[in-house]
Formats: C-alpha cells, structure tokens, sequence
C-alpha cells in the first residue's frame, strides 16, 4: 500500500472501475468475488434520478415495490415518500410498503423479512428507502432476479454496499449471504437531514476498521479463516487516517474553504445524457459502473484538497428527521453551514461504502467484523430481548473498538511476557456449552438463542482442535505478525480521542441507552463465544489469559481512557 496517497489530507473517492482493476491485479485474485454493485449514484439531487434509475430496468414496468420504515423522512421541508411516490408514479406503479412497527423501530426478525418477502413477490423492481436495516431486508427480500435500487437515508452503517443482511434468527444476529444493490443512489441532502446521531454512527461503526482487520489477519494467521486477503484488508482499512481527520474536525466545526465540495465528482461521458428520455431538467451527475464513476472527478468543481480536513460536522445546518431520536446533537459548532456538512458526510458514505464493497469481494463480513462487532451483537440482542431499542449500532461499535484495542495490547502485552511459550489451551465443547447456556440463561430462558450459539462456536472449535497446535504458525513468526498487526491496530488511546472528538460516547454507560457495567461486561467477556468467527479474544483463550481478571483489566484499561475523555467531552 502506498500510504502517501491515502493520507489523512486526502479526500476520498469512489471510483468502482478503478477498484474492480486493483483487486483484479492483486495476487488473491481469483479468490475474491466479483464486485457486483453495479451503479453508484450520487451528488446534490440525486433523488431525482430514482426514476431514470429504476426505469433503466426494463421489468420496472411491471411495478415499482418501496419498502421504508414507518418513519416520516422529511428532506428540506418535502416529505420524502410523497416526492418519491410522485416522481416515480410518473411512469411505474408503486407499491409503498411500510415495514415494521409505527414508531419505525424496524428489526430483521423472521416476520419482517418474510412480510418484505410477500410484498417484494412479482414487482418489477425493489426500492428501499431507509438506513440500515430496510436495506438489509430489502436485500433479503428481493430476489436475485429483482433489479434493486437502495437510497441511502444516514451515513449509519457499512452495510448499505454490500452483498449481505444482518437478520435475526431465533433472536441472535446472524449475517447471511444476500444481493448486492444493482443501483446506489447517495444524495446528500438526505443525508444531511437524517438526525445527526445517527450519521455520527457511522464513524463508530468504521473505527472498528483498526481492530476487525487485525482480527481477521489473525485469523487467516491461525488457519481459522481461509478467506483473509491482504489486499482487501487494505482496502477496507484504507482511509483510517482519513477517518480520523475527519472526526477530529467534527469538534472545531470549522468550514471548509468556500466552494469547495467533494459532492460536485461527476462521472464522464454519458453522464448528462437522459437514460431515458426521463424528466429531463436539471440532472444530477449519474455515472454508470460500465463507464466512469464518481472516481472521474470530471466537472465544475475540483475536489478538495487538504481543506477537506477541516470539513465541519454541524448538525444545527440541517433538517432533522421527524421522528424520535431526532434531536440536535451537541458538539456542532452551532453555524448553518450545510454545504460543508454535506461534503463531510458525502465524504463518510464513500468511506461507508468503500468498507462494505471490502465485505463483498472477501465473501465475509470479516474485514469489517471483528471483536467490537460481536460484543456489539451480543448487546444487541440483548436489547431485542428485552424490548428496548438500544443504541444506534455504530455508536455501540465505536465504544466496542476501544475495548477491542485494548484487548489487543492486553493480549501483545502477555505474548511479550511469554504467553506464546506455553501449550495451546482449547476451550473444551461440553464446558463451552455450559458456558454459553449460562450466558445467555438470562435473556433467553428457551435455550434457543444459546443453541444458535453453540452450534457455530463448536464449528470454530472443531477447526482449532483438528490440527496439532492451533498456534504454531504464531510461534513461528510472532516477530512478522506483530509487526503486521501494529499496521493495522490503533492504540485504544487513539480510538478513544477519535471517538469523543466526533462527539460519541467512549463509555458503555454513557451510550444514549446506557448498558450497565455488568451488561458490558457479559459481553465482552462472551464475545468469542457468539460465532464461528476467530479474533483476538479467542487468541486471548487459547493463551489462558482470558479469565476474570484478564477481562477486568481490559475493562479497567478501557475505563482509564474513556475517564481521560470524560474532562474534554462526555
Ligand atoms: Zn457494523
């Protein structure tokens, strides 16, 4: 990788050609799936191109399906399903399906995905409208066959350009193969008018880019996970530095300099050409993946240079979505500047989808997902449980990193001392499943969301177990893997800075639905045990420095940090 050219001061680009030619040219190649997202659209009024972009699909005819959540969206003072039913009932009928209960709270449990199902039977072409978890059931629910066009809402999640959903089985979390989007439609001025919590997410749930990709390293490492592949590990751990730049200036709300914007990149060529002979007017900038995508940088306006480090993240320049959680955040600087506010969260899509088109091409959610995600599932489900809405996913993740780092430099810190000398300890599969059904007693008395457990971990188990030593190759060349590990990682002190510069929490209990101390620490004491994945806390097992105490100090070591925050922000 060439650092200097993705530094912090460089803004980031999409370019889905210029991608699909890297990763052709890298030498896994042949194991990395196609990157099948096949049209990004985006720039100031791309909304307007919904309709061209779901005619450009010909079975549009024979009906148009919007799935979207129950809440009202409003853009600008226009009510977004009223302008997107017009715009599109110009030329298709439309089915606008409401998922989910009527105060918008949508899970992806098996009711939701199958009422999605029926409604999304027979149309022509799916339409979602919403953030992460339409997205994700809109997936699940058009089939293969089904053109899919998702307009994006919030800069929530990576999951929007990806070929997965995240879906409730039995109540746990489970990420299943599901279709890319055919089209991506990103129009700032939705973005901008999505509450400003829920943009700020998306960073949280990108700073696990510092732990997920040290994750999955280890876990080709170990042989536990066949499908590690360095270059999308660099992809998708790319603009690390970018990401952090750009948290940092969330909290000096400073402008970006007047006139620039990253959300003017067009396209080229056909770009201003109608599709099809649609509206006409004044016409966004639409590129097809066939041709030049955002990456051409053609048009007007130059992208931003180094000012992009100083683009603002100021909530008070825009509308907030009517619906509960939508109130003004602090940390803004109080300005209506919502054309920087638009180029920064424009510039978080981009880095949103660069990470979710990393999961696609490795087949896995991988690259993205590593401890801090599976503590945040396990928080996750225990909110579903227990009927409470919990926290936004990324905000959650984001808290998860700093204790994921800091279980990194706990587990380092032990290797040093010697860990790595003593013979592998295998957790055992009868007192694993002990284990699991006393962790999960207590949310789930049924046994069901612990047997949903225990059958992946025990595949994890059964793949440690069928070699001699699990951890010899680390043995071997701890020296290079350490050195390759430190690439990737980020000390938690960093994580956490990042975090309270952005405006997020650094502390569990100070997650807008706080999780209790004991909460936290079922969690992260039980990450491992939720899925056949392998990361550091199962490296951290298998060394024997996963007990209580370890799990303590880890948490105190976290503590320590987010109390050094706590003087400057939250
Ligand atoms: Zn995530």
């Amino acid at each position: 990788m060439n650092t200097q050219e993705w530094s912090a001061g460089q803004p980031v680009r999409l370019d889905l050609d210029g991608l699909r030619g890297e990763l052709a040219a890298s030498p896994g190649a042949a194991r990395l799936r196609s990157l099948d997202l096949g049209r990004v659209i985006e720039g100031d009024d791309a909304l307007d191109e919904l309709a061209r972009a779901v005619a450009e699909f010909p079975r549009s005819c024979a009906g148009v399906v919007v799935l979207a959540a129950a809440t009202p969206m409003t853009v600008a003072d226009r009510d977004l399903q009223a302008e997107a039913t017009e715009v599109l009932g110009r030329g298709f009928g439309v089915d606008w399906v409401t998922l989910g209960p009527p105060d918008g709270q949508v899970h992806a449990d098996e009711a939701t995905v199958a009422a999605a199902c029926q409604a999304a039977r027979g149309a022509g072409c799916v339409v979602t409208i919403g953030s992460g978890t339409i997205t994700d059931i809109g997936k699940a629910a058009a089939g293969q066959g089904t053109p899919l066009v998702v307009v994006q809402t919030a800069t929530s999640v990576n999951g929007y350009a990806d070929p997965f959903s995240v879906l409730l089985h039995h109540g746990v979390k489970r990420t299943s193969p599901s279709r890319w989007p055919d089209t991506l439609l990103v129009d700032p001025a939705i973005l901008c008018a999505a509450p400003a919590e829920l943009n700020r997410a998306g960073v949280g749930d990108l700073v696990s880019m510092f732990t997920s990709t040290a994750d999955w390293y280890l876990a080709g490492a170990v042989g536990a996970d066949p499908s590690y592949d360095q270059a999308v590990a660099r992809l998708s751990r790319r603009h690390g530095a970018r990401l952090l730049a750009l948290a940092a200036s969330l909290a000096g709300g400073q402008d970006a300099e007047p006139g620039s914007s990253v959300m003017t990149s067009v396209g080229t060529g056909t770009a201003a050409e109608p599709l099809l002979g649609g509206s006409g007017g004044s016409s966004p900038p639409v590129s097809t993946g066939a041709e030049a995508l955002p990456g051409g940088l053609v048009g007007s306006s130059p992208p931003v240079s180094s000012a992009a480090e100083a683009l603002p993240w100021d909530p008070m320049g825009s509308s907030p979505w009517v619906s509960a959680g939508a109130e003004a955040l602090s940390g803004g600087s109080g300005r209506s500047s919502p054309r920087a506010s638009t180029a920064a969260l424009g510039e978080l899509a981009r880095i949103l989808t660069l990470s979710g088109i990393a999961m696609g091409v490795a087949g896995s959610t991988a690259p993205s997902s590593g401890m801090e995600h599976a503590i945040s599932h396990l928080l996750e489900m225990t909110d579903t449980a227990r009927g409470r809405h919990g926290s936004y996913h990324g905000t959650k993740v984001g808290v998860a990193s700093i204790v994921a780092a800091a279980t990194w430099a706990h587990v380092r810190r032990r290797i040093g001392e010697g860990a790595l000398d003593r013979p592998a300890r295998i957790p055992d599969p009868d007192q694993a499943r002990d284990r699991i059904s006393q962790a999960f007693t207590e949310i789930d008395a049924s046994g069901a969301m612990a047997a949903e457990c225990f059958a992946d971990y025990a595949r994890k188990l059964a793949v440690l177990a069928a070699g001699s030593d699990p951890l010899a190759s680390l043995r071997k060349g701890w020296e290079g893997h350490n050195a390759a590990l430190g690439e990737m990682l980020a000390s938690p002190a960093e994580l956490a800075a990042a975090l309270g510069l952005a405006g997020l929490p650094v502390r569990f209990a100070a997650l807008p639905d706080p999780v209790s101390d004991g909460e936290a620490r079922w969690a992260v004491a039980n990450c491992a045990l939720l899925r056949n994945r392998f990361g550091v806390a199962d490296l951290a097992m298998l060394l024997g420095c996963w007990e209580d105490d370890d799990v303590d100090e880890v948490l105190a070591d976290a503590a320590v940090l987010a109390g050094q925050r706590s003087g400057h922000q939250r």
